[in-house]
């Protein structure tokens, strides 16, 4: 049997049948590696896809399958990785609970849940720095209070964060009947000050009920930058009480952060470990690539008025950021200076004047993942993609791997993030790769003296 056609027949029906959000989430690069005693192996790009595959399509795929060969098989989803390393492939556990999907009756109540309707997972471009996060948001939102609760996105400021949060509760409340609410933890400290802010006679009872009503007859809560709550400590006490009684009633939180849930220097430990039992994910700062995309996407949405050409948005993806509030902002700036000289049209030369101020000076030279990335692409004669792809041949990956420990040793750059500027590796990947070239430098005359040599090429400008 040809894997591959049975395969891509089963994708053809799911496409049909799911929305493309919920397509290219779950299958793009999926794929029937293997079918053998009963069982088909389907390959997954991340783990999330393993259990989320498991509980809510699993049985839809199985009687696709079951439909296009005429017999009966045992899912079993696994990562690329795992059958590489030759390791036990980590199969997920029998006690997963039932498929069942809510099936609200979506009616209208007017509950004010702040909810600002123009952030969606549709204009929320995804690359690999913030894939994970993402599909993890969109698996949220499908299954409100039922698998990952509490769960908390971090990251640095403009990096999409409160996007995320929003998406997930638009898409919530586009689906079932949930009542959502979102709030920052600024907007929540103030309602507790009101809280305990006492009337004439001594007491605030109305406020009470009002407090009890806003946060406890609600089944998702999102609340955003959490680290505001810091210090105040009447605050996190009555948060605590908050969170238990929502998690206690299986009413799904999310939480954001400028940090992780460790990093939270001012937050109780009681919170802190409350906040790690469920799922915390770090969205890092866009690639080249998904700066360029996410402005595309932006123009072509009409979010800018104005037509900019490609070099300059070249030029922008590569001198602004990290972080997309950034890259916005110079848009804007460049739009605004160019109808203030009145510009006919937007050139290079019109963006590098107008953005002077914006771009990130170190940034050319800091940012130079990329940079080594040529430089090592050229001395072996490959292209920038092969070192960013997936290929396993040695004639490219042992230069990756050069690449990668040069990255390490020559930039700050995390092994996360290095990860992420080679086509979205695992930073154990990274890691592993550094390890090994380490090693046989010491043993390997000629390597050691090409990557001297390449040293020596990535320093001099
Ligand atoms: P944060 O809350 O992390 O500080 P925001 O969610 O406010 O960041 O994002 C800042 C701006 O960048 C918003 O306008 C948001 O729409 C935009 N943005 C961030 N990431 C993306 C993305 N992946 N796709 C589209 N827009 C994005
Ligand atoms: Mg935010």
């Amino acid at each position: 049997m040809n894997t591959d056609i049975v395969w891509s027949n089963l994708l053809n029906e799911l496409k049909d049948e799911l929305s493309s959000l919920a397509y290219t989430t779950w299958f793009d690069d999926t794929k029937l590696e293997k079918i053998d005693n009963g069982i088909a192996y389907i390959v997954v790009p991340m783990p999330i896809h393993k259990k989320h595959l498991h509980d809510f399509y699993g049985e839809m795929i199985s009687s696709k399958l079951n439909k296009i060969t005429n017999s009966n098989y045992e899912l079993k989803f696994y990562l690329q990785e795992e059958l590489e390393d030759d390791d036990e492939i980590t199969l997920l556990g029998e006690d997963n609970n039932s498929n069942e999907v809510d099936t609200y009756l979506k009616e209208n109540d007017n509950v004010n849940n702040n909810l600002i309707k123009k952030y969606t997972f549709e204009n929320f471009v995804v690359g690999n720095s913030n894939k994970f996060a993402s599909t993890a948001a969109l698996s949220v939102a499908e299954n409100p209070g039922k698998i990952y609760n509490p769960f908390f996105v971090y990251g640095n400021s403009g990096l999409g964060k409160t996007h995320l949060m929003h998406a997930i509760g638009n898409y919530i409340v586009e689906h079932s009947n949930k009542r959502v609410l979102y709030i920052t933890s600024e907007q929540f400290k103030d309602d507790i000050i009101k809280v305990y802010k006492k009337d004439d006679n001594g007491t605030n009872f109305n406020y009470i009920e009002f407090f009890k009503n806003k946060y406890r007859n609600i089944d998702v809560l999102l609340i955003d930058d959490i680290q505001f709550l810091g210090g105040a400590s009447k605050s996190q006490e009555e948060f605590f009480h908050t969170f238990n009684n929502l998690y206690n009633n299986n009413k799904q939180i999310i939480i954001s952060s400028d940090r992780s849930p460790n990093d939270l220097k001012l937050l109780e430990d009681r919170l802190k470990t409350r906040f790690t039992e469920g799922l915390s994910v770090n969205i890092y700062p866009p690639d080249f690539n998904l700066k360029k995309e996410i402005l595309i996407k932006k123009i072509k949405a009409g979010d800018f008025e104005g037509d900019i050409p490609d070099d300059v948005l070249d030029y922008i993806a590569n001198n602004i950021g990290p972080d997309v509030r950034s890259l916005e902002g110079a848009v804007t700036r460049l739009l605004a200076y160019s109808a203030m000289w009145g510009a006919k049209q937007i050139t290079l030369d019109l963006a590098i004047d107008a953005l002077t101020d914006f771009v990130n000076k170190g940034m050319g030279e800091k940012n130079n993942i990329q940079r080594i990335q040529r430089i090592v692409a050229e001395y072996f004669q490959i292209s920038v993609e092969d070192i960013r792809s997936k290929k396993r041949n040695s004639n490219i990956s042992n230069p990756r791997q050069i690449a990668m420990y040069l990255c390490r040793t020559m930039t700050d750059e995390s092994f996360p993030r290095i990860g992420i500027e080679f086509g979205g590796k695992d930073h154990s990947t990274v890691m592993h790769s550094v390890e090994k070239i380490e090693k046989e430098i010491k043993a390997n005359r000629d390597l050691a003296n090409q990557i001297e040599k390449l040293k020596k090429d990535i320093s001099t400008v």
